[in-house]
């Protein structure tokens, strides 16, 4: 099946503390198309402004990633600035330009309205709805978010959830989603405004899958070298529903295994700045870090 993704396409500024990165390609919808595009076919929605080189938009066709939905507007490109110190789960965001986002209103070519399965990457929730409104009843509606969404746009997120099948958002903006300390109460309270599946980032500490009365956990790869956190969420969530959409049965089996798949993703995402090694990633090495979580995990009950 193929996946619509709307989000942000941006310029990135990163530092950590291994490095420094100044506007190199980064943006919701593009860390998460990019892992999407090694499962199945993406279309992707969002908008660039004039200064969006081409060479970006080539790369992204060159994955595969159909860029019809991807309009160019008068003005600048979104810009994100971040920095992590050696606790590397959360960035510290110092800058946001919503730029073109600020007056863009999707709307759909034709060919993307039958897609089966939607993924509402990190972006105003208003754009979440507006592109909600024009797919044609898909099979799956996944979404993310962020604390700046959650902080600005909170009554129109709640709207977006109740047409949502699953969530996929940090540990942190999970609590503050909940107003609720303890992770398993936030997921009970965040589930009840719609989706029926929760998966909760958090880090280097891995993920929470939460399926009815179900939990599964899986931990994040453990790396010798951990770069650059930015886009480890989206990469997630591109893995994960990239996944999904190769299922002919989306049962709890089948999302075990998609949590596995966008932590296998998250986890060559931050080898790199930007999306460096994704770029340069081969079907082979994404199996065999899929079998390398396995053997990590399995143990023999006595
Ligand atoms: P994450 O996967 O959570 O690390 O997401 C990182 C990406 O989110 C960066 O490439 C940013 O460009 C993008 N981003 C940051 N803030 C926002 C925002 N308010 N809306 C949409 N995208 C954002």
């Amino acid at each position: 099946m193929s996946l619509l993704v709307v989000g942000s396409v941006a310029f990135d500024s990163v530092k950590t503390p291994f490095g420094e990165v100044e506007e190199v390609l980064g943006g919701s919808a593009t860390y998460f198309s990019t892992a999407a595009s090694y499962f199945t076919e993406v279309s992707l929605v969002a908008v660039v402004g004039e200064d969006f080189p081409e060479e970006h938009l080539d790369f992204l066709v060159g994955r595969g990633i159909n860029i019809d939905g991807i309009e160019r507007s008068a003005g600048r490109t979104f810009r994100w600035k971040g920095e992590y110190s050696y606790q590397l789960n959360e960035a510290k965001t110092l800058d946001t330009q919503l730029n073109v986002f600020e007056s863009f209103h999707p709307n759909l070519p034709e060919s993307y309205r039958k897609v089966p399965v939607v993924f509402l990457a990190n972006i105003d929730p208003n754009l979440q709805l507006e592109v909600l409104e024009q797919v044609e009843k898909p099979k799956l509606v996944a979404c993310d978010t962020m604390n700046f969404w959650i902080e600005g746009q909170l009554d129109t997120l709640i709207k977006t959830l109740a047409s949502v099948d699953i969530l996929i958002i940090n540990d942190g903006e999970a609590r503050e989603l909940a107003q609720e300390v303890n992770l398993v109460k936030a997921a009970k309270k965040i589930m009840a405004y719609g989706p029926g599946i929760l998966v909760v980032k958090q880090g280097e500490y891995g993920a929470l899958m939460f399926n009815g009365e179900t939990i599964f956990s899986a931990p994040a790869f453990p790396l010798e070298q951990v770069f650059d956190p930015t886009g480890a969420g989206d990469s997630f969530a591109g893995g994960f529903m990239g996944y999904l959409s190769t299922c002919n049965k989306i049962d709890d089996v089948a999302i075990r295994q998609a949590v596995v798949y966008g932590s296998t993703m998250a986890s060559f995402n931050v080898e790199a700045f930007s999306l460096d090694r994704m770029r340069a990633l081969k079907q082979e090495e994404i199996k065999s870090r899929f079998q390398a979580f396995k053997a990590l995990t399995t143990f023999e009950s006595i």
